[in-house]
């Protein structure tokens, strides 16, 4: 494993970057940025947008394999540091990666493991060699430098694999620590292209950082996009800024990215998010929070979350969302398990039978509002797509319509109001 420091950017255009995976716009809508596109990536074709549920440990909290292809997933997450720590690097070169190891045959994207250590280990510190943090296990310093991400995600043999990043929460007020991650993230992109072994099996993704200063963030856009890798990613969102700030950086950012490559936005995953993320020009989003809030007993459906620990869905025998289709709403007598809300209400505050059931459900809601997104602009509807969709979750209430989705939307087009 190499350490070495490099101080300044190489200078582009460079020769450009192999790369694993071919990408299709089917479709662009003709009011929004929203764009319906195919990823043909080396373990299958993923439409987009998507949403690709998190499953840290090779494992989506409380679903078999089985279970999460029946959610219609190509594309799921797994996590570079837990994965580098338990089987560690050793055995997944022995078994040939995480597919084998998983026996999951379609495609995983994995983090750098680099955010991982800087949310969860208080101790982790940032240098330009990489992040220094103590060993969960036993207390040991450790290292994760861009070479050492790079070698693990090669060993786990991710179809999309992510940089190493400098990545600090948004709502850092300190804006030349900003600028540093910034270049840094730069920097390391550099280092981790130089590492990343198979190029022609693998698609290294870069990470535009730059927090919420949009100077920062058109100048890495102009920097990784010289660097010509697969795709591209919006990092270093959804740490708790507004959500009109939040709108602004997908905005600015989409408006530079090569139009001919997937865009992917990290750590997204509420709904409206989604669909707003979608109209302003991203392709791709992922995030914990549909398997997270399931093991809290919340069902996420078209008309909102409901909690169905709650007592009045004690005796509710309907499905958890009406015309899901889901192996958990289904009726047995269409080849689903018919579990109907009084059931889970009645596993949830003893079973966690009762959190895999949501998290089936859960899943399949996102994935099945990205495939209904992209129908629509396949068809050229995503402006009703988008008025159908806020009318359902706010009931046709439009005066709780939020504002900021509201703003976003008229900036490109559609006016959620009229
Ligand atoms: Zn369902």
């Amino acid at each position: 494993m190499s350490t070495t420091t490099t101080t300044a950017p190489s200078p582009s255009p460079r020769k450009p970057m192999p790369s694993a995976l071919t990408f299709n716009l089917d479709a662009k809508c003709s009011t929004t940025k929203a764009r319906a596109s195919t990823l043909h990536l080396p373990h299958g074709a993923v439409k987009l947008p998507i949403f690709m549920p998190v499953a840290t440990q090779a494992s989506l909290k409380g679903l078999t394999y089985d279970q999460l292809k029946d959610t219609g997933c190509m594309l799921c997450l797994n996590n570079t540091y837990h994965l580098g720590l338990k089987p560690g690097q050793a055995v997944l070169d022995e078994v040939g990666g995480a597919h084998k190891l998983q026996g999951w045959d379609r495609n995983i994207l994995t983090d750098s493991g680099g955010f991982q250590m800087v949310s969860l280990l208080k101790l982790a510190r940032v240098t330009e060699e990489g992040v220094r943090f103590l060993s969960p296990h036993d207390g040991t310093p450790m290292l994760l430098t861009p070479e050492h991400s790079i070698s693990l995600q090669n060993s786990i043999g991710s179809d999309i694999m992510m940089q190493l990043d400098d990545v600090i929460a948004t709502t850092c007020p300190d804006i030349e620590r900003m600028q540093e991650a910034m270049e840094r993230s730069v920097r390391w992109l550099d280092r981790c292209i130089a590492a990343h072994k198979y190029p022609e099996k693998q698609n290294l993704f870069c990470i535009i950082q730059g927090g919420l200063d949009l100077d920062l963030r058109r100048k890495c856009c102009a920097e990784m996009v010289a660097r010509d890798t697969p795709g591209i990613a919006i990092g270093g969102l959804s740490g708790g800024e507004a959500k009109e700030e939040f709108c602004k950086v997908v905005d600015t950012c989409t408006g530079l990215l090569p139009e001919r490559k997937p865009r992917y936005v990290m750590g997204v995953g509420y709904p409206e998010d989604l669909v707003v993320a979608v109209a302003l020009g991203a392709d791709m989003f992922d995030c914990v929070w549909p398997t997270r809030t399931a093991r809290f007993g919340n069902a996420i459906t078209s008309a909102g979350n409901l909690n169905l620990r709650n007592s009045s869905y004690a005796t509710d025998f309907g499905p958890v969302e009406v015309g899901c289709t889901c192996t958990c709403c289904l009726p047995t007598d269409q080849g689903g398990m018919g579990i109907t809300r009084a059931y889970i209400h009645h596993l949830t505050a003893k079973e966690t039978v009762g959190a895999h059931l949501l998290s089936i459900h859960n899943v399949h809601h996102l994935l099945s509002l990205m495939g209904s997104a992209r129908q629509a602009i396949l068809e050229d509807r995503y402006p009703e797509f988008l008025r159908q969709f806020f009318s359902n979750l706010y009931k046709g209430d439009k005066l709780k319509y939020p504002k900021w989705a509201v703003e976003a939307l008229r900036g490109v087009g559609v006016d959620l109001l009229a």
